[in-house]
């Protein structure tokens, strides 16, 4: 069965909460990284201290991504050509993905239509998405990467994966602030995302199967 999830406008309460708290914690958070830092020069064994910082720095993540959710700041918007967007994408995740065997393919229009958008929050967006993709495929395989225009104003690209694919009861959570199935996992990624796509009147659709693969469909005016 295929399961289809629309849910540009999921946004709820409780990520704007979240929001508001992430900002309270970047400043006490940035002190104590440096005190730490401090300590760590002073002591004979800085073992412990490395393992202060490393936690520290995965709450900074964290709270980093949660500031997304807040009062959109400054937005520069700008026409980008997106098939360049995706590249870079690709080559900054070149290196995850050799690592566990996974390999791009993208089938991208040339002639795509320049976007106006926010470059580095569309990037996140196709960071996040890609990322997921990769975590997907614990033992290898490929992700396809396709381009196309759906009407004259809009595009669409689609980001497959031949992955674990997702449970067609747990669709529904998907997007909701911490909402993962992995040990590592924020469960902010696509919340993020269908937050960037919404300021850029852009959609995040999911299609998934599981044991065959998952598609996001991303689509963005042109
Ligand atoms: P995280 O990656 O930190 O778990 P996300 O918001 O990026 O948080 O994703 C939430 C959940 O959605 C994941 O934990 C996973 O269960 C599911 N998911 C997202 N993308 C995929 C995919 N391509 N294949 C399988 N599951 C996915
Ligand atoms: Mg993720």
């Amino acid at each position: 069965t295929k399961e289809l999830l629309r849910q540009t406008d999921k946004l709820s309460a409780i990520g704007q909460l979240a929001a508001g708290i992430a900002h309270e914690i970047r400043n006490p958070l940035t002190s104590l990284r440096g005190f730490v830092q401090l300590l760590q020069a002073s002591l004979a064994d800085p073992r412990y201290c490395e393992i202060m910082l490393a936690e520290l720095d995965r709450i900074n993540f964290i709270v980093s991504e949660l500031l997304v959710l807040a009062k959109p700041k400054q937005m520069k918007f700008q026409d980008k050509k997106p098939t360049q967007i995706i590249y870079d994408v690709i080559s900054l995740l070149e290196s995850q993905a050799n690592m566990n065997n996974v390999i791009f393919h993208d089938h991208l229009e040339r002639s795509l239509p320049t976007i106006s958008c926010d470059e580095n929050q569309l990037k996140q967006v196709f960071i996040n998405v890609c990322k997921n993709a990769i975590e997907a495929l614990p033992e290898g395989g490929d992700i396809y990467v396709e381009s196309s225009r759906l009407a004259a104003s809009r595009i669409r690209i689609s980001i497959r994966d031949t992955g674990k694919g997702i449970d067609p009861i747990r669709i529904p959570r998907l997007g909701e602030p911490f909402y993962t199935t992995k040990e590592n996992g924020t469960g902010l990624g696509l919340m993020v995302s269908y937050r960037i796509l919404e300021e850029h009147g852009g959609s995040l659709t999911i299609e998934s199967e599981p044991e065959k693969g998952t598609t996001v469909h991303i689509t963005l005016p042109v």
